[in-house]
């Protein structure tokens, strides 16, 4: 197949296994984002991807052809591989045509300094082609690393936090700009990031690592709606967990019963509910009573004590959009969407 193929792909530093058994395909055209926190491997599977690094074991497979491991390594200059990764690393001596003609030397001079211009026209930095990479910001360096990465046609290109330099605003424009330049040159992509809404808003596919291997690989929808298990469920954002014990194939919680399928009775539960799962009405009667709610923008998180006769009462977490939080002492009731809800055996993380 076309596009990028990692097969059982290991890597050790001394006895530390920094990728352990990563296998994933990122498609003709797809983007997948390797996601999660530092030190799980993410870089290094990127590095071997890239053939920075060459693998312990296992395979990299680019356009069908075998590029690292059984013997083969196929070094980076020779896999026609774009890279952008946070230091943008123009060359300094190097103007801003001359940066994004630097890998088109397989092309006429002429025809080297049309594609430039082409590529410099698309990230919108046309106007600075004479410009000295120190004359630019961050921003701007970026969308040259970005015109020069594409400029060759790459048949992948590998991203390690390429904006995690830039401060939140001109963050999120260039994130935006740089998706919809990867989506119309139709090239592979494999991302790093540490950010899980970063990676929701660039990936097709996630993988979720966690000391060096795939927790779990999925849509954003996927990931989200269904996590496989609590550490990729929390890596989404904050959640809820009400401890609990399975009787009959359901667990009861001060938030209502809910099923747990597979788990024996007497055994211990995690309840995971997501703070946007919890609606709140004014009730003077209900269960619930609100601590404390901070507006936060868009969004207020509601600190709630729920009373749960004859346990003690229960701290949550709500987070309410589009009005203001009730104000602190009033009592409400509850509501949960289930698509909110997981249930797992205790201690799983
Ligand atoms: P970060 O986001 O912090 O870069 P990461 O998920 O990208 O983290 P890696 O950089 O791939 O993780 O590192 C994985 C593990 O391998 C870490 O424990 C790291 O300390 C270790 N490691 C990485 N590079 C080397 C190296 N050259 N020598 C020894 N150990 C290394």
């Amino acid at each position: 197949m076309t596009g990028l193929e990692l097969e059982t792909i290991r890597h050790a530093y001394g006895d530390h296994r920094a990728v352990d058994d990563v296998s994933l395909a990122v498609g003709p055209g797809e983007l997948v984002c390797l996601l999660g926190p530092s030190g799980c491997g993410k870089t290094t599977t990127l590095r071997i991807a890239a053939g920075l690094e060459n693998p312990t074991g296992g395979r990299v497979i680019l356009d069908g052809a075998v590029v690292a491991g059984a013997g083969v390594l196929v070094p980076p200059e020779r896999r026609n591989v774009g890279f952008l990764f946070q230091d943008y690393a123009l060359f300094p001596h190097l103007d801003v045509a001359a940066n994004v003609e630097f890998g088109l030397t397989a092309l006429p001079r002429a025809e080297r300094r049309r594609r430039a211009m082409e590529m410099l026209e698309q990230v919108g930095m046309a106007a600075f082609a004479g410009a000295w990479p120190h004359q630019l910001s961050g921003g701007q360096q970026q969308r040259v690393a970005l015109a020069r990465a594409l400029a060759p046609g790459p048949r992948l290109m590998l991203l390690d936090e390429p904006f995690s330099g830039l401060d939140k605003r001109l963050r999120d424009r260039i994130r935006d700009d740089t998706l919809h330049l990867l989506k119309a040159s139709h090239v592979s992509t494999l991302m790093v990031t540490h950010d899980p809404e970063e990676a929701m808003f660039m990936a097709d596919r996630i993988a979720v690592m966690r000391k060096g291997r795939i927790m779990q690989l999925g849509t954003p929808a996927e990931l989200y709606g269904r996590p496989a298990d609590p550490f990729v469920a929390s890596f989404f954002g904050e959640v809820n967990v009400v401890e609990a014990q399975a009787l009959s194939g359901r667990v009861t919680t001060p938030l209502g019963p809910w099923p747990c399928p597979g788990l024996a009775d007497g055994e211990a539960a995690e309840v995971l509910v997501r703070p946007e799962g919890i609606t709140l009405a004014e009730d003077a009667a209900g269960p619930g009573q609100v601590l404390a709610a901070r507006l936060l923008g868009r969004s207020s998180l509601v600190h709630l004590r729920l009373d749960w006769p004859g346990h003690a009462p229960v701290h949550l977490h709500v987070r309410l959009s589009g009005r203001p939080p009730p104000p602190e002492g009033t009592r409400v009731a509850l509501t949960i969407d289930p698509a909110q809800v997981f249930v797992f055996p205790a201690g799983e993380e």
